[in-house]
């Protein structure tokens, strides 16, 4: 039996001193009824907790972590990049290498901006869609997730066509007001918002695969359906790649779907987990931002020199190895195989969804393309799953509506233990 007693006591210790104990509200594991494993290092696919006892990792920091945790030639070019100083507040060649790899990457991104969270790189490619539109109104989808800001933070609004209302306490109804809540890949909820506010939609901001209500892939046509409609009423589209670029190929989603954004948004990987973040897009459209035009945003720790080196570096090696993204699909689908097998072993209703190296289970029988197909999961299940897993030395999400991720450090007995976990 695993015990997990210097967890708990860790927990205890934070709660005192941190909100509930945690520094983001997933990990207090409350979806899951279970306390968080605090974890103390991590390398390639494991990570170990303070109790000692080790997990095959896939979460992999949420997204991040596409090479495994603390990838040699990652930290070796961080250790050195730190000895030349932590931050400078001034530009660098860095920053001018990291930008014209991400340009290469992906060619929709003609000019690009660093930010330090994929927080703030949303909520600045929406000022900029609002400055270069000057329209207030912007169209997100119910179950996609962007980010804190105040303006995002939204349940749909009584009727289909109002705007949203807050989903938070001490956001103030105002901030939202210009938000309106479409439904993920129902095209006809978008063309009603378009009817209704079009001349006044700044942009509509979507997850080209949405992975924050589990993972629900795009209906075919339907993100080119956004890239229509958008240029039609004059508005842009911003894809927020912040978890799906560099995972779903090198190019991201807008490569791997063959549909061009105007401007995108990425984090995660981009970072190689260092606290980095980047939005950029067309040329005329990023030419709004300061200095060049009248769009304010800036930062004292962009671009800074530890975290785009590692940046660069975690481009590197993806740029230089893309059979990978080939490996960790297969990985993924084996996965997502284990889940199905298992559950038609077990007589246990279940849903998966994959696309490349993300993957979810779902435990409705229902296939699952939106949000309130996603919360038709029994979530006592998921509990029960999740569970199983970490007691077994697999650490998943501790919640349904988070995918789970594969490295190209998850080993081939790594994902045979895993998918035989999963059987049980
Ligand atoms: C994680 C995430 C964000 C927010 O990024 P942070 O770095 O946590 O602020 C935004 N959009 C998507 C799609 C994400 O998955």
């Amino acid at each position: 039996m695993r015990n997990y007693i210097h967890s708990e006591q860790l927990f205890e210790q934070s709660k005192t001193v941190i909100p509930g104990g945690v520094n983001s509200p997933v990990r207090a594991f409350l979806a899951v009824n279970r306390n968080p494993v605090f974890i103390d290092h991590a390398k390639g696919s494991h990570i170990y907790d303070v109790d000692g006892n080790d997990y095959i990792d896939f979460v992999c920091s949420w997204g991040p972590g596409i090479l495994g945790h603390a990838h040699e030639e990652v930290i070796e070019a961080v250790q050195k990049a730190v000895k030349d100083g932590l931050t400078f507040g001034a530009p660098t060649k860095k920053e001018y290498i990291l930008a014209d790899m991400i340009h290469e990457a992906v060619p929709s991104m003609e000019l690009v901006r660093m930010v330090s969270s994929g927080t703030e790189a949303v909520m600045s490619a929406i000022r900029v869609a609002r400055g270069y539109t000057k329209r207030d109104m912007i169209v997100k989808f119910k179950g996609c997730y962007h980010g804190h800001s105040d303006g995002l933070l939204v349940k749909a609004g009584s009727a289909a066509l109002t705007s949203a209302v807050p989903d938070s306490a001490g956001v103030p109804a105002s901030y939202t007001e210009n938000t309106l809540v479409a439904l993920y890949n129902d095209e006809d909820s978008v063309s009603q918002l378009f009817e209704k506010y079009g001349d006044n939609i700044a942009c509509v901001i979507v997850e080209p695969v949405a992975a924050n209500m589990g993972v629900v892939p795009p209906k075919e046509g339907f993100l080119q359906f956004l890239r229509d409609i958008t240029n039609q009423y004059g508005s842009l589209l911003i894809f927020d790649e912040v978890i799906t670029g560099f995972r779903l190929g090198y190019g991201g989603a807008q490569e791997y779907y063959g549909v061009t954004p105007d401007l995108t948004t990425l984090g995660k990987i981009v970072g190689g987990g260092m606290p980095m973040a980047v939005y950029g897009g067309k040329r005329k459209v990023m030419e709004t931002v300061s200095p060049l035009g009248q769009v304010y945003q800036a930062g004292t720790l962009s671009g800074n020199p530890v975290a785009t080196t590692a940046g660069i570096k975690t481009l590197e090696l993806l740029r230089d190895n893309q059979h990978l993204y080939e490996e960790i699909e297969q990985k993924a689908k084996r996965l997502a195989n284990a889940f199905l097998e298992g559950g038609a072993k077990k007589g246990q209703p279940v849903s998966v969804n994959q696309v490349g190296s993300l993957l979810c289970c779902y435990f409705t029988e229902h296939p699952v393309v939106d949000y309130d197909g996603a919360t038709s999961s029994d979530l006592d299940q998921y509990t029960a799953y999740f569970g199983k897993m970490l007691d077994h030395g697999i650490y998943v999400a501790p919640s349904q509506f988070e995918a789970m991720f594969v490295s190209s450090a998850h080993t081939e007995a790594e994902i045979e233990e895993a998918c035989r976990v999963i059987q049980l």
